[in-house]
């Protein structure tokens, strides 16, 4: 790690191993984080990226009743299917773990019994919804019924997906049983409550800074904050989930929302104990010059603004976040990507039908960062056919090809005149513009810089037309395909992060040896090197190949 180099923690929401991913979760989370991570890793920063399978709660519970299995089941088949899933997308993670590790239940118990000798735990008396008919309490997921703040009619138990607000089960209007469709009676039970509310005050202040955040995110905090803080249970009555480690609880669970926060820092240990420093993770959770990422959808705001930097304020000695650049949702013909709804296209079915790259280039140029954006097939198509493979890929087929037939080498860049110079000074500019966008978390920013360097490429080649210049001034024509040729660089640079494994072939048709660095994007390239033979990067995508919908998981 080099003097100036940053130490940045990339984490991502967990997954609900209760389905297959959909693209919206890739556009969501999952993209924007390997892009981010992907860049700093170029620029030589010490990056750690960590997510994970989140394989308890109601969800997985819920799905393992109505398959009659049990919930292991089901958390082992999505594990499975999205970690593959994550491979077929290039997202780079440096550990994709999952929840039911034995070290994922010790740290997170870890951190139970350590808020609870300090104090911040109460055991509370509370009325929970429970169902004559199943014979137990139900909860959260296990209970749906109407939104008490929007009215939604389909709100569960925790969280209403209309108005994102969280909920408690005992709070929904004419409350039902999820199994059954019974009406629940209201029982007493007793449950372990995390003090939330003695960390307002002290949230208030940490908020104070953080001018980076963007405005949604910070205003879904302020809000949230300004409603003033309830303590909130840790503990539930399931048999499916982290075991409370205190005595009288053995029918209870750790909520799972408390311990699927934690799974950050166990991951981030269990990376260390595979990497044969068991202790690195230290460097990340114990430096407050660390910079910690959390990358989600907007309906888990409150639980990385809020909760979980409370928990760490709570714990103490661990570090918090930095930003928080939550996405809003990537709508499917105008409703949300949901997985419990059915809709959505899942990613076995496009990485086999589509170039990854063009998946990830589109989903980049969507990804909803300030407001929900729409997958539309007709665009996809045309942002592909248009701008990867007519703009991109066609200043690389046609600077490579023309180069290799009438030079065979890369010729020598000498007597520059004005729009050669510029051309070069072009590359500079985009490298600034693409690394700026990519450090404030703006990828459909950088996707942009990056595709007008090359629409700038292209423009060049038309003006200089090196298939006239070269009948009239050898020289000249080989100096002006040496600067596309560094305009080619430069995009495989830029681009990396966007589109990995184009750019990594990219980087190789110029005769550059792998990895790719990011001063490379203003490298020379030395006159007399042979070309390599090129091929094409972005395959055209014909109409037909587009039925609308795509098959299910
Ligand atoms: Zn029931
Ligand atoms: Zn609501």
């Amino acid at each position: 790690m080099s003097k100036q180099a940053k130490r940045i923690l990339t984490c991502v929401a967990w997954p609900y191993a209760n389905a297959s991913l959909h693209l919206g979760h890739v556009a969501g989370c999952l993209l924007p984080a390997d892009v981010f991570t992907r860049y700093h890793r170029l620029v030589g920063n010490d990056v750690l990226m960590v997510s994970g399978s989140d394989e308890h709660g109601t969800p997985i519970a819920v799905a393992a009743e109505a398959e009659k299995v049990e919930p292991s089941v089901i958390a082992e088949r999505y594990h499975a299917l999205n970690s593959k899933a994550l491979l077929d997308l290039d997202i780079a993670f440096d550990l994709f773990t999952r929840t039911s590790t034995d070290n994922h239940r010790e740290v997170a118990q870890g951190v139970f019994l350590r808020l609870h000798e300090l104090g911040f735990v109460e055991r509370r008396t509370q009325q929970i919804p429970y169902c004559p008919t199943c014979d137990r309490f139900l909860p959260d997921r296990f209970v749906e019924g109407t939104c008490p703040h929007c009215g939604f009619g389909e709100a569960r138990g925790d969280q209403c997906d209309n108005c994102g607000k969280t909920l408690d089960p005992q709070e929904l209007i004419d409350p039902r049983c999820k199994l059954t469709g019974d009406t629940p009676r209201i029982r007493d039970t007793d449950h372990l409550f995390f003090k939330l509310s003695a960390f307002e005050r002290k949230l208030l202040d940490w908020i104070e800074d953080k001018k980076h955040w963007r405005p949604n995110v910070m205003n879904f905090t302020r809000n949230w904050l300004k409603e003033g803080l309830k303590d909130r249970a840790i503990t539930r009555d399931l048999a499916w989930g982290v075991p409370i480690p205190l005595e009288g609880y053995e029918d209870k669970r750790i909520y799972v929302w408390f311990e699927a926060v934690i799974g950050y820092l166990s991951a981030s240990i269990e990376w260390a104990r595979r990497s044969g420093d068991p202790d690195a993770w230290r460097l990340w959770w114990e430096d407050p010059k660390a910079l910690h990422y959390y990358f989600l959808g907007k309906d888990n705001i409150p639980f990385h603004t809020i909760i979980w930097p409370a928990m760490l304020m709570a714990h103490g000695g661990l570090t918090l976040a930095y930003d928080v650049p939550a996405n809003e949702y990537l709508q499917m013909g105008g409703a949300k990507f949901s997985k419990s709804a059915g809709r959505g296209v899942w990613v076995s079915d496009a990485v086999e039908r589509f170039q990854v790259d063009a998946l990830r280039y589109y989903l980049t140029s969507i990804m909803p960062e300030t407001r929900d954006s729409t997958w539309n097939w007709e665009e996809f198509i045309e942002r592909i056919n248009s701008e990867l493979v007519g703009i991109f890929g066609n200043l690389c087929h046609r600077t490579l090809t023309f180069t290799r037939k009438s030079y065979g080498r890369i010729p020598p860049l000498s007597g520059l005149v004005e729009d050669d110079a510029q051309a070069l000074a072009r590359i500079e500019e985009a490298q600034r513009e693409v690394s700026a966008a990519y450090e404030a978390c703006e990828f459909r920013r950088a996707l942009r810089g990056v595709m007008s360097l090359a629409q700038a490429g292209n423009q060049y080649f038309d003006k200089k037309a090196p298939w006239k210049l070269i009948k009239e001034d050898r020289e000249a024509c080989g100096t002006a395909l040496h600067v596309c040729l560094r305009i080619l660089q430069a995009l495989a640079v830029l681009s990396a992060p966007l589109v990995p494994a184009s750019a990594a072939r990219l980087w190789g048709f110029l005769g550059n040896d792998p990895p790719i660095s990011w001063a490379g994007a203003v490298g020379d390239l030395p006159a007399g090197r042979e070309l390599p033979e090129p091929a094409i990067l972005f395959r055209k995508i014909e109409p037909g190949e587009i039925e609308e919908g795509g098959g299910g998981p």
